[in-house]
C-alpha cells in the first residue's frame, strides 16, 4: 500500500479555500474594529465649526496633515486636510471644544492580529482536522491515509449458520459435483497434497446471467466452512491507471492471509477481455489490471488454500493467458434450468411463501420454458405479490400463470383500449398462429392464448408449451415453426383481405429461424453442411455473423424468402381448409378475451367426434 501516494488536489483545494476564507473575514471583521462613519469635508468648515462653538472633541493629526473632529453631540465624525494656519491653537481655545487627546481609539494591535488572522486560522484548522478523522474514519483504519484510495473493496461474506449450501441451489447438478471436489481439498487439503495432486487455482463459471452463479460460488465457501471474498470485475476499473493493479495486489494480499479461503470474481469479462481485441485498444488500466491479476495467480504456490472463482457470461471474450492451465483452468459450465431443474428451483423459492393446495409446480414448470434460475426466483416473487395486491396471504396457481406471463411478456395495460376491429383483428392473429401449430403434426400444443395488451407492446400472446425438454429438433419441426410464426399473417390476409402491423415479431422470428435452418444447421440442399455465420456470444442473445462472400450472401437471402415463402403459403392452406374452425375460435376469444389450451382443442374437436 505503501506506494499509493494521498491525492494531493483536494488538499490544496482546502487550502485555497481557507486562505480565501481568511481574506474575506479580514475584509468583513477589520473596518468594523478600526473605523467608523467619517464625513470629510474641507478646513473652511472645520474653521466656521469652530467659531461657531460647534465642536465636540478634536484630534489635530500631524503626521498625516489632517484634522479629525466630532461635532458637538459628538455623532458624527469629520476630516478634515490640514492648511497651515498660526491661528489654529487660539481658535482651538476659544472654541470650546477638548482637544489633546484621541479621537479614535486604535484597536490594540495585538488584539486586532488576533482576531483578524489567528482566530480565522485556529477555526479552520480545527474544521480541517474533524474531516479528516472523518475521512479516515470512512476509509478504516491506518490505510486511511490513502483515503481508501487502491484499497480492494472486496465484501467478505461472513460466516454464519444460515451461509449458502449446495442444497439450496437447485438443479445444476453437473456443476455442483464438479465443485464438490473443491470443497473436499478444503476440509482435508492434505489427503490431496499427500498423493501428490494439486488444486486447480482458478475455476471459472460459465453461464447465462441468473443461473446461479454467484450462488454456487457462496456455496463452496458455505459447504467448506471458509471466507469468502467477492468483487466484481468491474470493481477494478478504476478511474486512476494503476489503482485496479493495486486493488488486485491488496485482495490477494488479505486472501493469503485469510487462507483456506474462497475468492469470487464476478463478471470477470470486465477486466479479463481479450488483449488487443481491437475494440478496446488503448485501455491501459484494464490491462494493467489484468496483468496483475495473472501476475498474482502465477504469484503464488499451489495448494496454498486460496481458490478463486470467476464468474463470466461471455467466456469466448476472455483473454486466453487466463484461461491457460495455471490459472483459471477448469471451466464449469451453468447452463438454463431444464424441466427438472426448473421445478426444483421453483420448489425451493416456494418454499418461502404460502400457497395454495391447487399449485401445482410441475405445470409452472412447463410453461416457464427456458427461463433461467433468477427469473423463475421473481416469477414466485410476482405471484406473492399479486396475490397480496388482490388481498390474499396465500398464493394460488393462477397467480403463478399469471406471473409467468408478468415476467416473460410484461404487465396487464389496464387503460390500453383497443378499438372493436381491432381486437378482432388481434384475435384473428393469435388463433391463426394456434391453429396453424394444432394442425400440424409436430407443433407443440397451445397452452393459452389471451388478448389482453401486455405492457410489453405485445396486444395478444399465446402461449405455447413443450411436453418434455427439447434438445434436437428436425428439419420438419422447424419448418412448422415457420409457418405457425406466418399463420398470424395468413389469418389476417384470409378474413380481411389486408394486413397490419401486428405481425412484426413474427416476422423477425420466422426469418431468424430460416436463416439459421440454412447458414448455420445446414438444412438447405445447396450449401450442404457448409457454415455460412458463427455464432459471436452464446450465452447473449446469440448474435451470429455472416462468414461467406457477398454472392453466397445474396443466394442465403434468396434462400431464406423462399422457405418463409413456402411455409407461409403452407399455412394459409391450412387456415383456408379450416375457416369455419378458425372464425369459431377467433369468435371465442374475441368474446372471452383468454382461451385456454383445453377450451381451444375442446371446440376444435368438437366437430370431429360427432
Ligand atoms: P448469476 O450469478 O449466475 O447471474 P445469481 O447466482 O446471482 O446468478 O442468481 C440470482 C438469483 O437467482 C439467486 O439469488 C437465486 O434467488 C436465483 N437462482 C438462480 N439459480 C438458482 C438455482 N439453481 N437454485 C435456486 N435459486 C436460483
Amino acid at each position: 500500500m505503501k506506494e499509493v501516494k494521498s491525492p494531493k488536489k483536494p488538499l490544496i483545494y482546502y487550502y485555497l479555500i481557507v486562505l480565501a476564507a481568511i481574506l474575506l473575514f479580514n475584509m468583513i471583521v477589520t473596518p468594523l474594529i478600526s473605523q467608523s462613519q467619517v464625513v470629510e469635508v474641507d478646513y473652511g468648515t472645520f474653521v466656521q465649526m469652530a467659531e461657531d462653538q460647534e465642536l465636540g472633541q478634536v484630534e489635530v493629526d500631524e503626521s498625516q496633515n489632517q484634522i479629525l473632529f466630532t461635532d458637538k453631540d459628538e455623532t458624527v465624525l469629520y476630516k478634515a486636510g490640514m492648511i497651515p494656519d498660526p491661528d489654529l491653537a487660539q481658535l482651538l481655545k476659544t472654541s470650546g471644544a477638548k482637544y489633546g487627546g484621541e479621537i479614535l481609539k486604535q484597536a490594540n494591535p495585538i488584539v486586532s492580529f488576533l482576531l483578524s488572522w489567528v482566530l480565522p486560522i485556529v477555526i479552520f484548522a480545527l474544521v480541517g482536522q474533524y474531516m479528516s478523522r472523518k475521512l479516515m474514519n470512512q476509509a478504516g483504519g491506518k490505510d486511511a491515509m490513502t483515503f481508501g484510495l487502491g484499497k480492494s473493496n472486496a465484501k467478505i461474506y461472513v460466516q454464519s449458520t444460515k451461509g449458502i449450501r449446495f442444497s439450496d441451489v437447485a438443479g445444476e447438478d453437473e456443476a455442483k459435483e464438479s465443485l464438490a471436489e473443491i470443497v473436499d481439498y478444503l476440509h482435508s487439503p492434505k489427503k490431496y497434497t499427500e498423493a501428490g495432486a494439486s488444486m486447480p487455482k482458478g475455476i471459472l463459471l460459465v453461464g447465462p446471467p441468473g443461473t446461479g452463479k454467484t450462488m454456487l460460488a457462496k456455496a463452496v465457501a458455505g459447504e467448506a466452512n471458509v471466507p469468502f471474498f467477492s468483487i466484481s470485475g468491474s470493481e477494478f476499473v478504476e478511474m486512476f491507471v494503476g489503482m485496479g493493479a493495486s486493488k488486485v495486489r491488496d485482495l490477494f494480499k488479505q486472501a493469503k492471509e485469510k487462507a483456506p479461503c474462497i475468492v469470487f470474481i464476478d463478471e470477470i469479462d470486465a477486466i479479463g477481455q481479450k488483449r488487443n481485441s481491437g475494440h478496446y485498444g488503448g485501455n491501459d488500466e484494464r490491462e494493467q489490471t489484468l496483468n496483475q491479476l495473472l501476475t498474482e495467480m502465477d504469484g503464488f504456490e499451489e495448494n496454498t488454500g486460496v481458490i478463486i472463482l470467476a464468474a463470466t457470461n461471455r467466456p469466448e471474450s476472455l483473454d486466453p493467458a487466463l484461461t491457460r492451465p495455471g490459472r483459471f483452468d477448469r471451466r464449469v459450465p451453468v447452463e438454463l434450468p431444464d424441466l427438472q431443474g426448473r421445478e426444483a428451483i421453483l420448489k425451493v423459492h416456494a418454499k418461502k411463501i404460502k400457497t395454495a393446495e391447487d399449485v401445482d409446480l410441475h405445470v409452472i414448470a412447463r410453461m416457464a420454458s427456458g427461463a433461467s434460475g433468477a427469473e423463475l426466483a421473481n416469477i414466485i416473487n410476482e405471484a406473492a405479490l399479486r396475490a397480496v395486491r388482490s388481498g390474499r396471504t396465500v398464493v394460488n396457481q393462477s397467480d403463478l400463470e399469471e406471473s409467468i406471463e408478468v415476467v416473460i411478456a410484461g404487465y396487464q395495460k389496464k387503460n390500453a383500449v383497443l378499438s372493436d376491429q381491432e381486437k378482432r383483428v388481434v384475435a384473428y392473429h393469435e388463433i391463426g398462429h394456434a391453429l396453424v401449430s394444432a394442425k400440424q403434426f409436430h407443433s407443440a400444443p397451445v397452452q393459452k392464448i389471451t388478448i389482453i395488451p401486455r405492457t410489453s407492446g405485445a396486444l395478444g400472446y399465446t402461449m405455447q408449451v413443450e411436453t418434455g425438454d427439447k434438445y434436437l429438433m428436425t428439419k420438419e419441426e422447424l419448418e412448422d415453426k415457420i409457418a405457425t410464426y406466418t399463420g398470424g399473417r395468413a389469418a389476417e390476409e384470409i378474413v380481411f383481405g389486408s394486413v397490419t402491423t401486428g405481425a412484426s415479431n413474427d416476422i423477425e422470428q420466422a426469418t431468424k429461424l430460416a436463416r439459421a435452418m440454412i447458414s448455420r444447421y445446414g438444412m438447405s440442399d445447396e450449401f450442404d453442411m457448409v457454415a455460412m455465420e458463427t455464432v459471436s456470444n452464446q450465452y447473449l442473445g446469440g448474435d451470429a455473423s455472416l462468414t461467406c462472400a457477398p454472392e453466397t450472401q445474396k443466394e442465403i437471402d434468396r434462400k431464406v424468402v423462399e422457405l418463409v415463402k413456402i411455409q407461409h403459403e403452407k399455412a394459409r392452406k391450412i387456415l383456408e381448409a379450416n375457416r369455419a374452425k378458425l372464425d369459431e375460435l377467433a369468435e371465442y376469444l374475441y368474446e372471452n378475451e383468454t382461451i385456454t389450451g383445453e377450451m381451444f382443442m375442446d371446440i376444435l374437436t368438437r366437430g370431429e367426434n360427432s
